[in-house]
């Protein structure tokens, strides 16, 4: 896995590019979509809590960056027309999308297969993996007005070697793993990047649920690990798709 966490962006790297970020309101998706802002991004910034969107806003708003735009949008409840929706009010007020980050999951349970609650697994499978298929079909005309733009998947180590107690959200993100790759391999040459993007072990409050006796202080924080992100987003991926990225070198 190719990681890019020395790479150094210009200022003007998404100068003028339309990126979307779904799960912007805290932990990887706020840092994301501030730091896309700052390097001069429009933000479309998507999630399910208009209030707590509303400080991401208000945040970019006062670095002086170009105007954000909330779309609410709660990923477990929405359907093909919501995802249309989207899309609909993007091509009225943009006409176009140069980046798609999916970032927004859910944790569900750390428990064995044997005891997962299926209506959990269920859900989980929704949050992360049908919404992110429903929103990409949903957008893909707007990525192609753009003529060059980059869609990046947020996976993790357990969507790309299996682990016990990871279950529904292991699978989730193996299945987003698989997405990614059909759709390089579908749109090849069309101006379309499909990428993964494992953030690794990162301060967050998912990370907390996740492992609650860990320090978090010894772990990186969203913004250590936003220059692969931006790599990713910007001019120097073009031509890379269907890739699987780390955001963080692997422990030695
Ligand atoms: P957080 O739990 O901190 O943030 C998750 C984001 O997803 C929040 O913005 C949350 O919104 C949003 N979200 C959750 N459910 C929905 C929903 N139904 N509709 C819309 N938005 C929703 O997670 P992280 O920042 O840690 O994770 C970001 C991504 O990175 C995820 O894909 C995760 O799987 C991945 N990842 C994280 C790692 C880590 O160590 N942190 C490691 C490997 C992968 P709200 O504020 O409303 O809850």
């Amino acid at each position: 896995m190719t990681c890019h966490i020395d790479y150094q962006a210009p200022a003007d790297l998404l100068a003028g590019k339309i990126v979307l970020v779904s799960g912007a309101s805290t932990g990887i998706g706020r840092s994301a979509a501030m730091t896309y802002a700052r390097h001069g991004a429009t933000v479309i910034l998507l999630g399910r809590s208009v209030s707590r969107l509303e400080v991401v806003y208000d945040a970019i708003e006062a670095m002086g960056a170009p105007q954000p735009a909330i779309f609410p949008l709660n990923l477990e409840s929405a359907a093909a027309q919501d995802h249309l929706a989207v899309a609909t009010k993007l091509e009225k007020e943009f006409g176009r999308l140069d980046g798609l980050l999916h970032n927004a999951s859910i944790l569900g349970d750390r428990v064995s297969v044997a005891s997962y609650d299926l209506e959990l697994w269920a859900k989980v499978m929704q949050v992360n993996f049908t919404a992110t298929l429903g929103l990409t079909q949903a957008l893909l005309p707007l990525l192609g007005q753009s003529g060059n733009s980059s869609v990046v998947f947020t996976s993790s180590s357990v969507g790309r070697r299996g682990r016990a107690n990871w279950g529904a959200y292991s699978t989730s993100k193996f299945a987003t793993e698989g997405l990614m790759q059909i759709l390089a391999d579908e749109h090849h040459g069309s101006g379309i990047r499909f990428n993964s993007l494992n953030p690794g072990a990162t301060r967050t409050a998912m990370r907390r649920a996740a492992y609650p006796d860990e320090d978090p202080q010894v772990l990186r924080t969203p913004e250590e690990i936003m220059p692969t992100y931006l790599w990713l987003m910007g001019s120097e991926s073009e031509g890379v798709s269907g890739e699987a990225f780390d955001a963080q070198p692997p422990k030695t």
